[in-house]
Parts: C-alpha cells; sequence; structure tokens
C-alpha cells in the first residue's frame, strides 16, 4: 500500500523524505519513553518511525484512511502505539490528555495550520509543548516582534498564550511533492504562569482582531464600534498609535481598560 499510496492535495500532503531534517526534528523534540506524545498527520511516518522508537507508547492522529491502515501494519508490533483516525479540526485534545501534559508534533497541512493552532489554544493549559512543521511565512508571523510587517493578529494570539521558537528553516526539496513554499518548524510552549493577567480573553481576541482588520487606521478608529467609551482606555495607551505598534502586553492592558468601563459600576 505505502509504493501505491498518491500523494493526496486535499489532505495537505507533502511528504517529509530529507532524513537529515527528519533527524533535526526529532532530536528537537527529544522524546521520552514517558512522554504523552500526539503526532498529527504522521502520513507515511516519516517522523513517525523515529518517535516510536523512544516513545513506543505515543499516539498518532490520521485523517486519510489509507494512511491509518498502513500505519496499523506498519507498528503492528507496537502494542502500546494508538492510532486516533479522524480530523484534528474535530479533535478534542482533552480526551487525549491523561494526567500527563500533552506534546503534540506535525508536519501539517498549511491549509489547516491556523485553524489548528487556534483549536489548540483552547486546550494550551493540557499541552507541554508543540513542534510544527509550517509554511516560513507564518512561523515569521507567528514569532514578529512588534513595529515589524510580519506582526499581526496571529503573533499577538500565539504570543499570548506560547513562548515562540523558530528552529529550523526547510527547504521545498526536502518533501515529496515539494511544495511551492519555504518550510519550518517551530516551537511553541504555552506559558505555565501568564506573563500577564487578562480580564477578559475573547474581548482580548476581538480587540485584536479589530486592530489589525486595517492596520493603518489609528487604535481609535479601529476600537470605536467595540465600545463608545475609550476614555480610560486613552489614559492607559495613546490611541493614536496603529496595532503593529503595540506589544502583546500592551493589548492586555488595553483590553482590561475597555473590559472595565464596559461593566456597570
Ligand atoms: N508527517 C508526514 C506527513 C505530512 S503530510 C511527513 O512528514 O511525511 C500531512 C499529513 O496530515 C498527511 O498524512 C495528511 O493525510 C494528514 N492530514 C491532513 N489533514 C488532516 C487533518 N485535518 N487531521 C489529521 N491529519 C490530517
Amino acid at each position: 500500500m505505502s509504493i501505491n499510496h498518491q500523494a493526496r492535495k486535499r489532505f495537505g500532503q507533502n511528504f517529509l523524505v530529507d532524513q537529515q531534517i527528519i533527524g533535526q526534528i526529532v532530536s528537537a523534540i527529544n522524546p521520552k519513553v514517558d512522554d504523552n506524545l500526539v503526532e498529527i498527520g504522521p502520513g507515511r511516518a516519516a517522523i513517525t518511525e523515529h518517535l516510536i522508537k523512544l516513545c513506543p507508547a505515543m499516539s498518532v492522529l490520521e485523517l486519510d484512511r489509507d494512511l491509518v491502515e498502513f500505519l496499523g501494519e506498519k507498528f503492528v508490533d507496537y502494542e502500546e502505539f494508538t492510532i486516533h483516525s479522524g480530523d484534528a479540526l474535530k479533535t478534542d485534545f482533552s480526551q487525549l490528555y491523561d494526567n500527563r501534559e500533552l506534546r503534540l508534533v506535525g508536519n501539517l497541512p498549511y491549509n489547516i495550520s491556523t485553524p489548528l493552532l487556534f483549536h489548540l489554544l483552547n486546550v494550551r493549559h493540557l499541552i507541554k509543548d508543540m513542534h510544527f512543521m509550517l509554511q516560513r511565512e507564518v512561523v515569521d508571523r507567528i514569532g514578529a516582534a512588534p513595529g515589524t510587517k510580519a506582526y499581526g493578529r496571529l503573533s499577538v494570539m500565539i504570543q499570548y498564550h506560547c513562548r515562540v521558537s523558530p528552529l529550523i528553516p526547510v527547504p521545498p526539496e526536502s518533501f515529496r511533492p515539494a511544495p511551492r513554499v519555504q518550510s519550518a518548524v517551530v516551537r511553541l510552549k504555552p506559558h505555565k504562569t501568564m506573563p500577564w493577567v487578562c480580564d477578559n480573553e475573547a474581548l482580548l481576541s476581538n480587540v485584536v482582531s479589530q486592530c489589525f482588520q486595517q492596520r493603518r487606521k489609528t487604535l481609535r478608529n479601529c476600537l470605536r464600534p467595540l465600545t463608545d467609551d475609550l476614555d480610560s482606555a486613552a489614559e492607559i495607551i495613546d490611541l493614536s498609535r496603529r496595532a503593529e505598534q503595540l506589544s502583546v502586553a500592551e493589548f492586555v492592558e488595553l483590553t482590561n481598560s475597555i473590559n472595565k468601563s464596559r461593566q456597570p459600576l
């Protein structure tokens, strides 16, 4: 089956073939035998076959049923190995938590990477770390600092929840078929102690989206649809600034102030 299986575009299949890169990814993950290690989209097991030697009780989550069958046959001798057949976007990852924090890894289909990251942030308190292969441009955006072109909603929301470490740049030739874009592996480690105190995370998400919707607009203009009382916010943050100049900490302060002014006294 493995030989005949054609890479499927609709499943975002670009299989890793570069053994040097695979080795670097496995060392970066550094799996331990007792880890609650879950690989999303294992495909033909390019990374899995190395991970499983270090962590035989790992599990995988794969959407393509042909590959699920292939994986079952390939790892039939690993009795503690678990295969979940399904869509990562619809998976309740809290079900995979078993008093051991999740360690998630994956060379993800690039079309689902952003929604999947947001899906996973909902359970960030159950996650020890994540190592994902993403489009390099997405990794740049996730790790971007204020004042840079790449800085936006994705940077603020991911950095609010996680420490971001871009690790390994990966060229298109490392995959079959080769994707049209550059890739990179990033490590995301959810903060154990939050570096900031946000009183209303849903509002933070709203404020950040609203402020980046039109990057060239001032914060004051962006925020008007959210609230008509910006007086106390203006005391904390100069609202003639633009979203791309605000640090994550400042977005949190801004949100807390709007949150307070919206509450009945
Ligand atoms: N990790 C492998 C495969 C990468 S290709 C490697 O590096 O070679 C991406 C993999 O994700 C494919 O196996 C594809 O079938 C799987 N996949 C695609 N969409 C998925 C989803 N929504 N949930 C889980 N797996 C998915």
